[in-house]
């Protein structure tokens, strides 16, 4: 690191936990990030400012007037513009150290199985049940940990699965795939705007902590928050040895 990082990144160094050998993982770590939304604002945010050293940030969706009530990337003059590449310039202007691949698509298949591989750890930032079971189908196939969050209304969710672990529950474990799941979604549902941030916050500290090796994560626990009541429930649970995407492993 040179002066200028050390002083950049001091209050992550100064913690005992983090220090300079977890701000050199965090230098040299690879994050993808599913979704430039209301999750993936905050979550992409914060890893740029830690130094993430490269982020590569997907989402194939313009941004519009009424994104940005919660969707901090993105400003009133960048609407029209993809949220990929809105996001970068957000991501650049706030640590120009930091490396990010603006992806203009909705990562499916081979190019996401791409991605995935390349990736050291995965925010599941998106708004869609298709595409969080892809996403891990994908996380498990090459073992990379997924960071889960989710919001809608006044509830949000987040959790890890560590899918480095042999024993790791994966997001199927706990939402099998259904066809008959009713989607909410915030286009037409609502959604409290600090709420998102509050969830895409975790999911960018829970991140840190999988590069860094860091405390605990929310490994067989997801938190889930009611900020109506602003109260929050711990959910704990194990992977489901018939599960049919990761019993294989
Ligand atoms: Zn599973």
């Amino acid at each position: 690191m040179n002066d200028e990082q050390l002083l950049r990144y001091a209050r992550h160094v100064l913690l005992d936990e983090f220090g300079i050998e977890g701000q050199e993982r965090v230098l040299s770590a690879r994050a993808l990030i599913i979704g430039a939304g209301g999750l993936g604002s905050p979550a992409a945010l914060y890893l740029a400012s830690a130094g993430v050293g490269h982020i590569v940030l997907a989402d194939d969706d313009e941004v519009e007037l009424s994104n940005l009530q919660r969707q901090i990337l993105h400003t009133t003059a960048r609407v029209g513009q993809a949220k990929a590449q809105s996001g970068k310039l957000a991501l650049n202007a706030l640590n120009p150290d930091v490396r990010v691949d603006a992806v203009v698509a909705r990562l499916l298949g081979p190019a996401l199985d791409e991605q995935v591989a390349q990736a050291d750890l995965v925010l599941d930032c998106c708004d869609n049940f298709a595409t969080r079971h892809a996403v891990n189908r994908a996380c498990v196939r090459y073992g990379k940990p997924l960071v889960s969050g989710a919001a809608i209304r006044f509830a949000g969710q987040v959790s890890v699965f560590d899918l480095r672990r042999a024993d790791a529950p994966c997001y199927h474990c706990l939402f099998p795939e259904a066809d008959d799941v009713e989607e909410l979604r915030c286009a037409t549902t609502g959604v409290l705007g600090p709420l998102v941030g509050i969830v895409g916050s975790m999911q960018a500290a829970e991140a840190l902590k999988v590069i860094t090796g860091m405390g605990d994560t929310l490994t067989g626990r997801m938190l889930c928050l009611d900020a109506l009541a602003m109260q929050w429930q711990t959910i704990r649970f194990r992977r489901d040895p018939a599960c049919p995407v990761c019993s294989g492993r």
